[in-house]
């Protein structure tokens, strides 16, 4: 029972090792979920400029026209009243077209900007996954190694289940499932070295005998001297 302890105390440790990602292995999927999310930050931003300057187009157009239109018409004004309006408007639209294109440069300029800088990032990419690799094979590594030990374990932990009685299997295993993983615990000065409940003088004199099982009176395991594996 002692030897079966050892071995499914190895393979819960190795189960927590393989469901916790070593810190180097945590951080690097934090720097891939942040390089996502900035990317998609800056897509979102030149979408929304695209948007804006869709827009920016149209009135640019639409200026060139009415300053088109009120160009033709300036040839044709019968008096100063008829001219000064039409100069007023050909103004006019001169500043909107204006407007509209300084506008649409800018809008064209931060667009190229945020181009520029989501294909820096993506050529950093491979350079970063080389770099990441290494991490991610490693864990990688580790988990196949941890899988094939508790593979060979769970076979140890067959083999000795088999020389116990039914009985004392069935009461190890119970203790098992319902103890976390700690079924059976030694005996130290005096008391049940899981819970520390000390044991009555005559219960450690039967554990000593090692003639029965005797499990602790507080936390229920099966209770054993180290000094009586020796013999
Ligand atoms: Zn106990």
């Amino acid at each position: 029972m002692v030897r079966l302890q050892k071995i499914y105390s190895e393979i819960a440790g190795l189960f927590d090792e393989r469901r916790t990602e070593p810190p180097e292995v945590e951080e690097l999927h934090q720097q891939n979920l942040q390089r996502k999310q900035e990317l998609a930050g800056l897509e979102s931003q030149i979408s929304e400029l695209r948007e804006e300057i869709s827009g920016v187009r149209r009135k640019e157009e639409e200026s060139a026209l009415e300053l088109e239109h009120f160009q033709k018409q300036k040839s044709m004004v019968q008096n100063e009243r008829e001219f000064t309006a039409v100069i007023s408007e050909i103004d006019f639209a001169t500043r909107s077209l204006e407007e509209a294109k300084t506008r649409r440069e800018e809008l064209e300029n931060n667009i190229a900007d945020l181009e520029a800088n989501i294909e820096t990032r993506q050529k950093e990419i491979p350079e970063e996954e080389a770099a990441h690799r290494e991490i991610t094979e490693n864990w990688d590594k580790r988990k196949a190694e941890i899988k094939e030990r508790i593979q060979d374990l769970a076979l140890q932990a067959r083999a000795i289940e088999e020389e116990l009685t039914p009985k004392n299997r069935a009461h190890f295993l119970r203790l098992l499932k319902s103890k976390h993983g700690v079924a059976i615990a030694p005996v130290v000065e005096g008391a049940c070295s899981m819970c520390h409940f000390k044991l009555r003088p005559h219960l450690q004199q039967r554990v000593r005998r090692c003639e029965e099982t005797i499990t602790c009176e507080h936390c229920l395991r099966i209770l054993y001297l180290e000094e009586s594996l020796k013999d």
